[in-house]
């Protein structure tokens, strides 16, 4: 079975998991679930939450998300901003106590041009790295290395965030 296959099921269950009430953005679905592994929620802030991003780029892929359905930066708020900059460092220290990765990718692809999958809602990556993890992706498989299931991924950071 190749790594397509394997996730191929895994992925369908998540988006089965969704309900199609929320006007089709899964982030504004996200934001109203409570913290827990079922949900993948791993913080629920004032102005944004943090959730284990469904689709990893690597293992402890994260991403905090303002609640706002807003697609342009400029127009968050100085306290979500504040917040999410504040999250995001909260989230490194957990990725570097569960993973102990060698880096990380920071940030947000805005706007379709700059890559946004969901573009109407700006969302704010946490990916942790590894020396080589690009080479081994590339050699080993034509999609994104998953080495543990989501829900391990889950538990090892949200025991850290709250430790
Ligand atoms: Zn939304």
């Amino acid at each position: 079975m190749s790594l397509d296959q394997m996730w191929a099921g895994w992925r369908s269950e998540f988006v089965e998991s969704i309900p199609s009430s929320q006007d089709g953005c899964v982030l504004c679905l996200l934001g109203t679930l409570e913290v827990g592994v079922e949900s993948h929620v791993l913080f629920r802030g004032e102005g944004n939450f943090v959730v284990m991003n469904a689709f990893p780029y690597a293992p402890g892929h994260v991403m905090v998300v303002p609640y706002n359905h807003e697609g342009e930066y400029l127009s968050l708020g100085d306290d979500v901003v504040e917040e999410n900059l504040l999250l995001t460092r909260r989230v490194v220290a957990a990725i570097k106590r569960a993973y102990n990765p060698d880096g990380f990718n920071l940030g947000a692809n805005i706007g379709k041009a700059g890559g946004a999958a969901i573009a109407a809602h700006i969302h704010f990556h946490v990916v942790p790295r590894w020396i080589g993890d690009t080479n081994f992706m590339t050699t080993v498989a034509n999609t994104r290395v998953l080495p543990e299931s989501l829900d391990s991924a889950y538990n090892r950071i949200a025991s850290e965030l709250n430790s």
